[in-house]
């Protein structure tokens, strides 16, 4: 007979949800969960589009501050297990810029090829081996009981002079990470979810979902 210790199902009822409405983000981490928690189906790990959830103000000045802030509103309203995530990119020449102000660099929010266009003419007269910078993700998990663990991923990279490919979304056709050739613009998905600053800290949040539900 075996002597180590076995883990409790997960209840059929148990669900974590993921204080954000981006279907990327939720089908990347159905799938980590998925594989970290055994017995935890895809369709127990929901996101929180289409449930009213009340305005945060991401007003914390770090990663873990406003992923916190996130999860901790998603708990609250939901009585769930929530997950939420913040990210960026650091810039070591520009001091961590744009770090929190990623999403929103050029002044307009979301506006991907602003925000890419005013990085460009900063480093514009930044040498090749100064233009290094890491994608930052902080990822948040809070508990209906008060349980709070944040951790963080970092995919770290260089910068290009001009964009190249068409996939992923923000500063990924500027960002060859470190040990590919290609941007993470030119990863598949599955490619970029390895090596990525999300994925690292999904994965860590996972083992503790784990923890938590079983
Ligand atoms: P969010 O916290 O995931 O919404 O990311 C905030 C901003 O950081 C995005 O609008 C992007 O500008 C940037 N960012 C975060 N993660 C990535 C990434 O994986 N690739 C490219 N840009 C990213």
């Amino acid at each position: 007979m075996s002597t180590s210790p076995t883990r409790a199902a997960v209840p059929a009822h148990a669900r974590v949800i993921l204080a954000s409405h981006n279907a990327k983000k939720l089908v990347e981490l159905q799938r980590i969960l998925a594989d970290a928690v055994p017995g935890l189906a895809a369709d127990q790990v929901i996101s929180s589009a289409g449930i009213e959830l009340p305005d945060v103000v991401e007003d914390a000045v770090t990663f873990d501050g406003n992923a916190l802030l996130k999860a901790r509103a998603a708990a609250r309203a939901t009585g769930l297990l929530a997950i939420a995530d913040d990210s960026g990119l650091a810039v070591d020449v520009l001091g961590g810029s744009p770090g929190i102000f990623s999403a929103r660099w050029s002044g307009r929010h979301g506006d991907d090829d602003a925000n890419n266009d005013l990085l460009l003419a900063q480093l514009a007269d930044v040498p090749d081996e100064h233009r290094t910078a890491r994608f930052v993700c902080a990822a948040a998990l809070v508990a209906p009981d008060g349980t709070e663990v944040v951790e963080r991923g970092e995919m770290t990279g260089t910068l290009l002079r001009e964009r190249r490919g068409a996939g992923g979304f923000g500063y990924d056709p500027l960002f060859v990470p470190d040990g590919s050739d290609r941007t993470s613009a030119e990863l598949s998905a599955e490619e970029k979810d390895a090596i990525s600053h999300r994925g690292t800290a999904f994965r860590a949040i996972a083992v503790h979902v784990a923890d938590l539900l079983s």
